[in-house]
């Protein structure tokens, strides 16, 4: 603060003229990131958030992009801090959807015009790499018109390879942080920030459209966290980008920590939407349900993608990586019309089709 108030020009215009640079530049120096992130104000947020509705209605119009989320096993090898189904949770009830039940969940969603599914879950040994590749290309034949999305953890790059082959399209793995230290203090010590890293620049040099992101307040993090996170996006250029407030699990380690704000998610996605303005950019789950208006304040922030559960109603609360997750208990078509009205209060409105990303998204500027 003490660094902010000698600017020559005054504390809030040091704020708006990072804001004014990423734009330009689209990057800004660590310490530039730690004063922009640091200085923010409700001011300064309101400046950000019309640069960034500018750059999307620019891109995208009025539409949301949709993708219909199948959370397919809550099954994981894994032991993540955060995380509410980690392999430690006793309490988890696990199960596992069959082929012929993720099949009629994009059956449902066809129906209702998904035309990208995101096949989600943890790491589960019992899906082999035969399986999902199976799995893949049965869906893809079965629906050649959508786009399919992996979201299934790291892998080595032959296994990427193969579901890449076998018709998937697209790939999520968020870093979560992009700090090594930082990075495990939120993971055991057998996940390492490397080797996330790694899986990342394979998922793109295979050709995935790639999705990375972090959560926003979790335990520890600092600006200068979060500018090591801005300035690894920008290195990767991932096509999406899910960033979504930290929401603690009460049967995880972290049980008492405070949670992320919406305050802060918010001024994120208006930083990412001006640093890369064709990023695909969810306003998430996780930002609706610490906030009932969460994902209408997401859109308004810059983001312009939504992600409706097509999972079936009796296995959605044991998806719970957090507490209190919304639209458990609604059926796909409920949660298509709710984020439609949701969408039309704002004056946007849902897309039909695989919403991909475009190096040459039709920028009228
Ligand atoms: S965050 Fe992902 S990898 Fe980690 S425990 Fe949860 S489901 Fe498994």
């Amino acid at each position: 603060m003490q660094q902010l108030l000698s600017f020559p020009g005054g504390f809030m215009e040091r704020i708006f003229e990072l804001i004014d640079k990423l734009e330009e530049e689209t990057c800004l120096t660590r310490e530039e990131w730690v004063t922009l992130l640091e200085g923010r104000s409700q001011e300064a947020a309101e400046y950000l958030f019309q640069k960034a509705r500018k750059w999307q209605k620019k891109y995208f119009g009025n539409k949301i992009y949709t993708r219909g989320l199948i959370e397919f096993t809550n099954y994981c090898k894994n032991d993540c801090y955060y995380c509410g189904i980690r392999k430690s949770n006793q309490k988890a009830q696990r199960y596992r959807l069959s082929q012929e039940e993720i099949m009629e969940c994009c059956h449902v969603g066809y129906e209702l015009g998904f035309r990208t599914f995101v096949l989600q879950g943890g790491e589960d040994g019992y899906f082999s790499q035969k399986v999902l590749e199976d799995l893949v290309a049965g869906i893809k034949r079965q629906y050649p018109d959508c786009a399919l999305t992996l979201s299934i953890g790291e892998r080595s790059y032959e296994s990427y390879l193969g579901f890449f082959q076998a018709g998937a399209d697209r790939y999520l793995l968020r870093h979560e942080t992009a700090d090594e230290n930082h990075y495990g203090t939120l993971h055991p010590p057998r996940l390492s920030l490397e080797n996330r890293k790694r899986c990342l620049f394979d998922l793109k040099k295979i050709g995935y459209q790639t999705g990375t992101g972090f959560m926003v307040g979790s335990p520890g993090q600092t600006a200068e966290q979060l500018a090591v996170d801005m300035m690894f996006i920008r290195k990767l250029e991932p096509h999406m980008v899910g960033i979504g407030p930290f929401v603690p699990h009460h049967d995880t380690p972290f049980a008492g920590e405070p949670g992320g704000t919406v305050e802060l998610t918010l001024f994120l996605l208006g930083l990412l939407r001006i640093m890369m303005p064709e990023l695909l950019l969810p306003a998430t789950t996780a930002l609706g349900t610490i906030d009932p208006q969460g994902r209408e304040k997401g859109i308004l922030a810059g983001a312009n993608v939504v992600m409706p559960n097509l999972s079936p109603t009796f296995v959605r609360k044991k998806y719970e990586l957090y507490d209190n997750k919304i639209c458990t208990g609604d059926e796909a078509a409920e949660c298509w019309d709710c984020l439609s009205q949701k969408m039309k209060q704002i004056g946007y409105e849902l897309a039909v089709g695989r919403g991909d990303y475009k190096e040459e998204n039709v920028c009228t500027m």
